[in-house]
C-alpha cells in the first residue's frame, strides 16, 4: 500500500499524476515513442510547454495581465541569483525569515547593496517580522512566502513602492493570493507542482530590461522569455509532471478548493499539537503556522523512540523534522489526502493513551 507521504520535498504528487507520467514513458501521446526521447522541438511537447505556462498562469489568475510563465532549470536556488543579476541595479530589500531567504540574500549581496529590512534569525526564525517598513527607492523587494524548514507562513504581505519578488516554492497554488501583487514569483517544482528538475518563474514583463550590466544568456529572464522556455532543451519530464498537476489541481476545482483543503489538513493536525500534552509546536505564534509544513516537537524526548516506531509501522514516512529544527516536520502539500493527516492524528493519540497507561 502507497505510504502516507509526508516528505518535505520532493514530495507527493497525485497518484493519477503518477500513473498518466508514468504512461507517457513509455508511450507518449500515441507516437509510439516515449515522452524522453522525443524532440523538445516536435509537436507534441510544445503543446505540454504551452499547455503548463497556460495553466500556470490560470491558477493564480493572472493571464492577460502583462505576465509570463517560464519553465527553467536550475532549482528556485538558482533564482536567489537570476532575481539579482537581471534586477539590482544599485538597492534591494529583503525579508529574512529562513534559510532559503538567507541564500537568496547572499546570492543578493554579490550583486548589489542589500537593506534586510527584518530578520528573525534571532529567535530560530520561528516567526514572521512584523513591525516593519519596506523603505522605498528599492529596486525590489523579496520575501519568502512560505518556510519549508521552519514551518512559518506570511499572511499579510507588506504595501511596498517597488516590485514585489516571492520565493513561493513550497506554498504555491496552496491558497489564494491576490498574485497580482507580486511582480516576479518562482518556485522549485519539487514541493506543490512536479519532480525536481524545473522551477516555474512568472514575471511581469515589465520590469525586465533595467539593469545596467551584460546578463549571460542563460540567466537573462529576457532571452528566456523570447525563446519560450526552449532557449536550451528544457526538462522535458518534470515540466510534463507539472503539467498534468495543474490539470488535476483544475479538476479539484483549483487552488480555492485546494485552500480550502489545505485549511482542513492543517486544523486537523494543529488541534492535535495544541491539545495533545505530548507535543509542543514550535512556531512562536499560532497566526504565523505554516499549512503547509508542520513542525513540531516531542515534550518530552524520552518517547521519541516509541513514538517513531508508531508512525513508521502507521506507515508513514517523512516525518523526520529538518536538522536545524529537530523534531518533526509534517508537510502537508496539495497532493496529500485529509487521510494521511487524520493516521498521523491517531498516531499521536495513541502514544498519549500508552504513556498514561505506563504512568
Ligand atoms: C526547497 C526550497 C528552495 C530550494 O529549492 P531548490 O529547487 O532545491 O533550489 C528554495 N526556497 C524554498 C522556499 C524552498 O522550500
Amino acid at each position: 500500500m502507497k505510504k502516507h507521504n509526508f516528505s518535505a520535498g520532493p514530495c507527493i504528487l497525485p497518484q493519477s499524476v503518477l500513473e498518466k507520467a508514468s504512461r507517457a514513458v513509455i508511450n507518449f501521446d500515441n507516437l509510439d515513442l516515449s515522452l524522453i526521447e522525443i524532440s523538445h522541438r516536435s509537436k507534441s511537447f510544445i503543446n505540454v510547454m504551452e499547455r503548463s505556462q497556460d495553466l500556470a498562469l490560470e491558477h493564480l489568475g493572472l493571464q492577460n495581465k502583462g505576465y509570463k510563465a517560464l519553465f527553467l532549470q536550475g532549482g528556485a536556488s538558482l533564482e536567489f541569483l537570476m532575481v539579482a543579476y537581471n534586477l539590482l541595479e544599485k538597492k534591494a530589500g529583503y525579508l529574512d525569515t529562513g534559510t532559503w531567504s538567507d541564500k537568496a540574500i547572499k546570492e543578493a549581496k554579490l550583486f548589489g547593496e542589500v537593506d534586510v529590512v527584518a530578520s528573525s534569525k534571532d529567535t530560530n526564525y520561528n516567526q514572521i517580522p512584523k513591525d516593519f517598513t519596506v523603505p522605498s527607492g528599492l529596486d525590489y523587494f523579496h520575501l519568502t512566502s512560505n518556510n519549508t524548514i521552519f514551518g512559518t507562513q506570511i499572511n499579510n504581505f507588506p504595501e511596498v513602492d517597488c516590485p514585489l519578488i516571492c520565493d513561493m516554492s513550497s506554498d504555491i497554488f496552496s491558497r489564494v493570493l491576490d498574485f497580482s501583487k507580486f511582480d516576479l514569483i518562482y518556485a522549485g517544482a519539487q514541493k506543490n507542482m512536479g519532480p525536481a528538475g524545473t522551477t516555474l518563474i512568472v514575471v511581469k514583463e515589465d520590469i525586465l530590461g533595467k539593469v545596467s550590466r551584460v546578463i549571460p544568456s542563460m540567466l537573462d529572464y529576457k532571452v528566456h522569455l523570447s525563446k519560450d522556455s526552449m532557449f536550451n532543451t528544457p526538462a522535458v519530464f518534470p515540466v510534463y509532471v507539472s503539467m498534468l498537476t495543474l490539470e488535476w489541481l483544475k479538476e479539484m476545482g483549483g487552488v480555492a478548493n485546494m485552500e480550502k483543503n489545505n485549511n482542513k489538513k492543517a486544523a486537523l493536525l494543529y488541534s492535535e499539537i495544541d491539545r495533545n500534552p505530548l507535543f509542543k509546536g514550535f512556531v512562536a505564534n499560532k497566526e504565523d503556522r505554516s499549512k503547509m509544513n508542520a513542525t513540531f516537537t516531542l515534550q518530552n524526548e524520552e518517547y521519541k523512540e516509541t513514538f517513531d516506531t508508531m508512525w513508521t509501522a502507521a506507515g508513514i514516512n517523512g516525518l523526520g523534522g529538518h536538522r536545524s529544527v529537530g523534531g518533526y516536520r509534517a508537510s502537508m502539500y496539495n497532493a496529500l489526502p485529509i487521510e494521511s493527516v487524520q493516521i498521523l492524528v491517531d498516531v499521536m493519540q495513541e502514544l498519549e493513551k500508552k504513556v498514561l497507561e505506563v504512568k
